[in-house]
């Protein structure tokens, strides 16, 4: 393929810095640059704690147990989003109840939020699509009202903002993920914010296989052992050495990708008005960190097509995110609604190269031919 979907970035530092770590001669976890990171997070968003974790899934996993889900208890997570929004809350014996996707963005439906609440109700999952924020307010306001949990998904959000708020920064708990595909990386990786300080003793418990080890090394107990359920939740230090690399440049990564995004938006943006497919909307409230350029095809076919004419020229565009409640592993679960606009988003939304050494004559290309091709 001349131009993939996505190629992981690198900064120049990483194999520096992971030399670093080795040479420190401590390479299991919750080592310095593990603080690095942690603190570069905490001081630059304002999150309570954070902790780094071995991808954005762990971090939910580790949300699911901070919540303590039982069974019987109900998780509101929408169905047009990656797997691993609801199944960390499946593993801890939740029932996933499925919210609708808003029909001029993916993310959910704040306004259909509270006909799905329950006595049962504990979490209420938004996630961030693309890193455009869902409509935080209504969504804290049902929750707070409800005495309901939120946990944002924001695994493509980072460095994006809600009325000026972090994403991440509003949920009592939030997950973020460092995946290769994401605009920062470290392989595989991730991490889980904390805002509300109530967690942040159990979660550090859990982080390190239930035990109080990190108390231990800050000299606040005397001695350290099992006292909790967890795992081993934190990654090695050659990953943290990684994505420090990455840390240190996250502004000039976010510039460009930025420039990127406006590129395809100013391009393709003619067309949208024609009505050939539409391009991402972002509400006012929110901000875009340029994580994904997408278009919404008016049909499946449509789409289809677009994609193999791409494919002809040598470009790799892709769909994602066939809808949970129709999944092999969920549909016999699910309650039986009917989520259209999730259903629409399967079928019509897809995905453009999107990448930091993406160059703007690639995006021009692309957009000539999608152009070509309509025409
Ligand atoms: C990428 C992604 C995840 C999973 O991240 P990992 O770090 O691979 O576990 C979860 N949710 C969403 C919305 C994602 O885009």
């Amino acid at each position: 393929m001349k131009i993939p979907f996505n190629k992981p970035h690198l900064t120049g530092k990483e194999t520096e810095y992971i030399t670093q770590a080795v040479a420190i001669g401590k390479i299991s976890g919750n080592g310095n640059f593990t603080h690095k990171c942690q603190q570069f997070f905490e001081q630059r968003y304002g999150f309570k704690k954070c902790l780094l974790t071995t991808s954005c899934t762990d971090a939910l996993e580790m949300a699911a147990i901070l919540c303590d889900i039982q069974p019987g208890d109900e998780v509101i997570v929408p169905s047009y989003t990656f797997v691993s929004s609801a199944l960390a809350f499946v593993r801890a014996g939740a029932k996933i109840v499925f919210a609708e996707s808003m029909g001029k963005n993916p993310n959910i439906d704040a306004n259909k939020l509270e006909s799905l609440i329950t006595p049962k109700t504990k979490v209420i999952v938004p996630v961030h699509y693309a890193g455009v924020a869902c409509d935080m307010f209504a969504i804290m306001t049902i929750a707070n009202k409800h005495n309901i949990l939120v946990v944002e998904d924001a695994a493509q959000a980072i460095d994006s903002f809600y009325k000026g708020k972090p994403l991440g920064t509003i949920g009592h708990l939030s997950a973020f993920s460092f995946h290769e595909t994401k605009n920062i990386i470290s392989g595989e990786g991730g991490m889980l914010a904390i805002n509300d300080e109530r967690f942040i003793r159990r979660a550090e418990i859990i982080w390190e296989k239930g035990t109080n080890r990190a108390e231990f090394f800050r000299g606040e107990v005397n001695k350290y052992g099992w006292v909790d359920t967890g795992s081993s939740f934190l990654p090695s230090e050659v990953i943290a050495a990684f994505l420090w690399a990455q840390l240190e440049n996250i502004d000039e990564i976010q510039n460009k990708r930025k420039q990127l995004w406006n590129l395809y938006f100013e391009q393709l943006q003619p067309l949208a008005a024609k009505g050939y497919f539409r391009v991402p909307n972002i509400p006012e409230y929110a901000t875009n960190n340029a994580h994904m350029f997408y278009l919404v095809c008016n049909s499946l076919k449509e789409r289809t097509a677009l994609i193999q004419e791409l494919k002809n020229n040598d470009i790799l565009a892709v769909f994602h995110y066939l809808s949970l409640h129709s999944s092999p592993f969920y549909k016999d679960k699910h309650d039986g609604r009917n989520l259209p606009n999730c259903d629409m988003y399967a079928d019509c939304l897809v995905r453009l190269p999107m990448y930091y050494d993406l160059t703007e004559e690639d995006v021009e290309l692309i957009c000539s031919k999608i152009k070509e091709h309509l025409n």
